[in-house]
């Protein structure tokens, strides 16, 4: 039997940190449920003493979710390890993740405390949550740039009072390979009690190492990775999920380690990410990317004619991408579609699957075969939708060259019709998105505007993604229809919704 290293997502926490990352609680939900039954071990929800939206989704979540456990963050304050434990307490198995900084940066300028003070708040913060909460993960922010001796130090008083795991942090991306694995190292030898807790690494990619910086952390001994779904995250995102995963699975003969986790979900969670997010995957990404197991010269493709194993080291099958042979169309009933919703890995509400149904049998009518990537968007789409107080209900467009666009739209808040025209000379984007700041006045500005075709054919859906910034916050949202203009549309709705 391989010893198991434990797989702690922080997509909810850590990526949503990322700037224009914003999710909404069914958002947050949707994603935490598809964690879950990949396998993943430890999900990090939240930071619940930040705000009440946080608070809450890290509370609903712990309500829902039965097989992994349930993390939440909290800073070494009596209030916030308090606030978080009250958040976790529904979960089945609930984790305090508390941290305190040690680099001598950090102490002087951030906490304004000397060594000593920071020993005494690292007992007293890990001895609350641990009398609390069974579960506690204690981290010493930006670990990699402490001075070692004191670090030892840290980590043995943390134990001591009670931490389980203690997760090595590279807050700021400064680590290589070989340091952290010295790092690592050092720390095993070095910590008196280090036995009694699960080591972990949590690394970010501001030079590109995090995937290799985590690696070499669990071959020096760490158990546990923290990482992301796409490698989102702060600034350069942290170590991508995927990535781990697979070159865990990939190499098992070199690392000797095996994870929970089912690779074979992984395209499916990384659409979804990328679609609630907004934050498209660059298409040469390792394992999620469009071109990843893409064959292009010919002598490649010669070779994986005569034997696959020739250029690929890991199968599509292997991380979920595969091309469905059974396709949705008009005649496809209701069983079908609830049959299809479940193989991808779908488990809606008798409402939902209603409104989805409803959105399937619309887009059957527009689109001739159905694919699994096309019911992903759609329901997506409605989850996101669900909660918004804003509707689009119509929409006409009257453009062309040598012409003004000019838009009529009319849009449902909460349960009030509102109904506009506009007309503009820089094209019917612009007429709409005008249209919509008349009937819902704001003063954001856009930052981004994307589009993207789901699937191939003049006739795909597309997915329009919208970003807006006001007083230096940045949302995103994203909407999809066949029609590009009301794709555009929805998203820039969806968005204000977020917003407001
Ligand atoms: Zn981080």
């Amino acid at each position: 039997m391989k010893e198991r290293v434990i797989i702690f997502d922080t997509t909810l926490r850590d990526g949503e940190q990322a700037p224009g990352a914003t999710m909404n609680l069914e958002e947050k939900l949707l994603i935490a449920k598809t964690l879950e039954k990949m396998g993943v071990d430890v999900i990090e929800a939240g930071f619940p003493a930040a705000s009440n939206g946080d608070f809450e989704a890290v509370n609903r979540i712990a309500q829902v979710i039965k097989n992994s456990t349930i993390c939440g963050l909290a800073r070494a304050k009596k209030s916030d390890i308090e606030r978080t434990w009250e958040s976790l307490k529904p979960a089945s198995r609930p984790r305090i993740h508390t941290f305190l900084a040690t680099s001598p940066i950090h102490m002087q300028f951030k906490l304004k405390m000397d060594e000593a003070q920071v020993l005494v708040a690292i007992k007293e913060s890990v001895s609350l949550a641990r009398n609390l909460c069974d579960e506690v993960d204690w981290s010493p922010e930006d670990a990699t740039r402490s001075n070692r001796d004191f670090l030892f130090k840290a980590i043995e008083v943390a134990i001591r009072a009670g931490a389980n795991t203690v997760n090595i942090p590279d807050t700021v991306g400064y680590t290589t390979p070989e340091e952290y694995f010295d790092l690592i190292s050092a720390i095993k030898n070095n910590v008196s009690n280090i036995d009694k807790a699960v080591i972990s690494a949590h690394c970010h990619d501001d030079l590109g190492l995090a995937v290799a910086n985590s690696l070499a952390a669990m071959r020096a001994g760490a158990r546990q990775i923290e990482c992301t779904i796409n490698g989102i995250g702060e600034r350069a995102g942290n170590a991508a999920l995927e990535e781990i995963v697979m070159a865990i699975k990939t190499r098992s003969d070199f690392y000797g380690v095996e994870t929970g986790v089912d690779s074979r979900m992984i395209t499916r969670i990384s659409k979804l990410v990328s679609s609630i997010t907004g934050f498209a995957v660059q298409y040469n990404k390792a394992i999620v990317g469009a071109n990843a197991f893409a064959h292009e010269s010919g002598i490649h493709q010669d070779g994986m004619l005569k034997n696959r194993e020739t250029y690929e080291i890991m199968t599509p099958t292997s991380v979920g991408l595969e091309k469905t042979s059974l396709t949705l169309g008009k005649l496809s009933g209701r069983a079908a579609f609830k049959d299809r919703l479940k193989e991808i890995g779908y488990d809606l509400s008798e409402e939902m699957f209603g409104e989805a149904f409803k959105k399937f049998k619309d887009l059957a009518d527009k689109k001739k075969e159905i694919l699994d990537e096309d019911i992903v968007a759609l329901v997506d789409g409605s989850i996101t939708n669900q909660k918004s107080r804003y509707q689009l209900m119509s929409l006409d467009i009257d453009c062309g060259t040598n012409r003004e666009a000019t838009v009529s739209l009319k849009i449902k808040i909460d349960n009030e019709e509102c109904k506009t025209t506009l007309r503009s000379k820089d094209g019917p984007i612009d007429a709409i998105f005008n249209a919509i700041k008349k009937i819902i006045p704001h003063s954001a500005s856009l930052e981004l505007y994307q589009v993207q075709a789901v699937t191939e054919g003049t006739d795909a859906q597309a997915t329009v993604v919208v970003r807006l910034k006001q007083n230096n916050r940045i949302f995103s949202a994203h909407g999809a229809d066949t029609d590009v203009l009301v794709a555009s549309a929805i998203a820039y709705i969806n968005c204000l919704d977020k917003l407001k």
